[in-house]
């Protein structure tokens, strides 16, 4: 809708008062959540008491999916659009991590505190600040507490949410809480294709079979082929071999190594040509052994398992969803700039559904490492819970 209509709104006012008021709550919330461990795959006991909070925020509708997902369901007056807004419940840090919130002056000091707690209690700090002023909107908007955004989990809350859950296809637009300043606007997924390669053979002693295929040759081959692949610099595209393992004895010709590799691109068509090139340099590192060795006792043969996939999408700079959000955010003073990263945006933008990730705060830093920390400054941190309030209400639209 027109923003200085809405930014003059009283509806809009009072609720943007409420979310300002309530800074106090929104920093309590971080240390509650922060505190609630949820390494991936674990994000059970911190999801139910985001339920919880959510539901005592206002929201009537609140279930969770099957993938693990905290939804909860806000009516519009019946546009029949729906505004999806989420933050991940998931953290880096595996179980046992010491998430106790360390307060130093103006700064919290947990890991996890920024990514993405901060962005599971700007959620609760909207539907608060909606239901506490009775505001009403246009579209209906479904808050989203999200599994699986951090590299294991491999987005699988948000495949499940867009390609099977309830709300599949029906979703209109995207709006994720994930970053740690306001400046940044994600609109561009950088996509990743993740898979251990795996070279087999029939194996034997060092010396005495000697002459044989062995599948380390054909490891390295593929190796020396990926170093050397051409790949464009613009979008940028990227390929890694990091984790390798395999063989059983330092005199034995081992009968399994592999490799764990990781191609990524800003772009869906070089993503798509690297993954086929790294196939054909596997078949190619395969027929280069047999063709050297011996084969009598057994050939070697490779496996290709997919262990990530992460869908790109080209950088959207325009439509009315990126228009609103950049003109409420710099009603606020935050001069945005695009960039593309990896994040539950992918999903959605890789399937052409608007989708934009925000940041939750004024600063932060040392995400994913123990000492990460986050701002918490009432000033600024009031500004960006009411841009936020401004960007999500600009698009989901008040009703009249
Ligand atoms: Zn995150």
């Amino acid at each position: 809708m027109d923003l200085s209509a809405l930014l003059s709104d009283p509806a809009f006012r009072r609720a943007e008062t409420a979310i300002t008021a309530g800074f106090d709550r929104f920093v309590q919330d971080i240390v509650t959540l922060t505190e609630i461990a949820a390494p991936p795959f674990g994000e059970g006991p911190r999801a139910e008491k985001f339920a919880i909070m959510l539901a005592e925020a206002g929201i009537a509708s609140v279930s969770t999916d099957a993938a693990g997902n905290v939804l909860g369901f806000r009516a519009g007056q019946g546009s029949g659009q729906l505004i999806a807004v989420a933050a991940h419940l998931d953290t880096v840090f595996p179980a046992g991590t010491d998430t106790k919130v360390r307060r130093e002056g103006n700064r919290l000091f947990a890991p996890g505190v920024g990514d993405d707690t901060r962005g599971l209690a700007v959620l609760l700090a909207l539907a608060r600040a909606m239901a506490e002023t009775g505001l009403s909107t246009r579209d209906d908007i479904l808050f989203v507490a999200d599994v699986g955004e951090e590299g294991p989990g491999d987005l699988r809350g948000m495949r499940h949410l867009f390609q099977e859950g309830a709300y599949a296809g029906k979703i209109d637009a995207f709006f994720t809480f994930d970053g740690a300043t306001m400046e940044t606007l994600v609109t561009g997924a950088i996509g990743s294709h993740r898979y251990r390669v795996s070279f087999t053979g029939p194996g034997g002693h060092s010396f005495n079979d000697f002459g044989i295929v062995n599948p380390s040759n054909a490891l390295g081959d593929f190796l020396a082929g990926l170093a050397r692949l051409p790949v464009p610099r613009e979008p940028r595209t990227t390929f890694s071999a990091s984790v390798l393992g395999g063989g059983t004895s330092i005199n034995a010709i081992p009968q399994a190594v592999w490799v764990d590799v990781d191609l990524r691109s800003a772009d869906p068509g070089p993503l798509a040509e690297l993954d086929g090139a790294m196939r054909r340099l596997v078949e190619r590192a395969v027929a280069a052994e047999n063709g050297r060795g011996s084969t009598a006792k057994g050939a070697i043969a490779a496996d290709i398992k997919p262990v990530g996939k992460r869908p790109a999408a080209p950088l959207l700079t325009a439509g009315r969803v990126i228009a609103e959000s950049v003109a409420a955010l710099a009603a606020y003073g935050f001069e945005t700039q695009f960039a593309a990263s990896s994040t539950d945006a992918n999903i959605p933008l890789s399937l052409g559904i608007p989708a934009v990730m925000f940041g939750c705060g004024t600063a932060a830093g040392g995400a994913h490492t123990l000492e990460e920390w986050i701002e918490v400054e009432p000033k600024a941190g009031q500004r960006a819970l009411a841009a936020s309030l401004a960007a999500v209400l600009a698009v989901a639209g008040l009703s009249s």
